[in-house]
């Protein structure tokens, strides 16, 4: 009940329906997003079901901003038992065009974010039960599309830092990625931006599962990752991708 859950980019999209499948489970949820907007409708659609949420304005790549943000949560919440690393931002750019601000800004939202979130919330975690640390990767760590070089190498990023932290910090807190596939945000963005994409048969067809995924099968994942039932289970990767990344696909 006095579970605390921490969830970058939490306003939009993937993170939106994480932070409302924590605080149905009874989790108090702290949004973190650069879009003040996004994030304050995400804490009003929580409170009007009932649950608990506050908003905090951050942008993750600025580590001096996401100290902030822990001393935030420090004199409000005074602790944390989740930390969802899900902010995320993709360029796609032919390896020839792409700038060096532009790589900066994909790794150092994706990767260093993500770092410097779990080192900042440490002494939080530290003080949770049984606490633990999800990165949202994507399939893209393992498998690419042309053009998508900082996007991908960000991701895989995240592998290597899910097995590293998950070693540092036991058995204290437990540290586990999950890799999303082609997941339809597009109904979960702010009101203004929301709008229902229309997917096509063979959209959904070419997934051994059947389906595009959704962003409540990331939420679900997320959930049991951070339960009891996962205690044993740290360093680890869940590829939630609707089976896209075992099928072969020689024509
Ligand atoms: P989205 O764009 O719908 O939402 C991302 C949210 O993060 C937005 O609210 C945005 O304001 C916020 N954000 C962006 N940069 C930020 C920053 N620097 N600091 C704080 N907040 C920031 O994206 P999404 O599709 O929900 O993706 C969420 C995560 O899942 C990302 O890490 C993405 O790479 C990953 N992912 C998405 C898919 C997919 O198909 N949608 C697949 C695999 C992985």
């Amino acid at each position: 009940a006095g579970e605390v859950v921490l969830v970058t980019g939490g306003g939009q999209g993937i993170g939106r329906a994480i932070g409302r499948t924590f605080a149905e489970s009874g989790a108090q949820v702290v949004v973190a997003d650069v879009d003040e907007r996004a994030a304050q409708e995400q804490v009003e659609w929580i409170e009007a079901q009932g649950g608990r949420a506050r908003c905090v304005r951050c942008d993750v790549s600025d580590p001096a901003g996401v100290e902030a943000l822990m001393a935030d949560v420090a004199a409000h919440e005074g602790h944390l038992d989740v930390l969802v690393n899900n902010a995320g931002v993709m360029v796609a750019r032919p390896p020839e065009e792409l700038s060096v601000a532009e790589w900066d800004r994909v790794l150092n939202v994706n990767l260093r974010g993500a770092f410097f979130c779990t080192r900042y919330g440490l002494a939080l975690l530290r003080k949770g039960r049984s606490p633990s640390v999800i990165h949202i990767a994507s399939t893209r760590a393992l498998m690419s599309e042309p053009n998508t070089e900082s996007y991908a190498a960000s991701k895989a990023g995240l592998l290597g830092l899910t097995h590293a932290l998950a070693v540092s910090l036991g058995p204290e807190v437990r540290v586990n990625a999950i890799l999303p596939g082609w997941i339809d945000v597009s109904a979960w963005k702010r009101s203004d931006l929301a709008r229902q994409e229309a997917l096509r048969p063979e959209d959904h067809a070419q997934h051994p599962a059947g389906r595009v995924g959704r962003p409540e099968d990331v939420a679900a994942a997320c959930l049991y990752l951070a339960s009891e039932e996962a205690s044993f289970v740290t360093g680890q990767v869940l590829v939630v991708d609707g089976g896209m990344t075992v099928k072969m696909i020689y024509v």
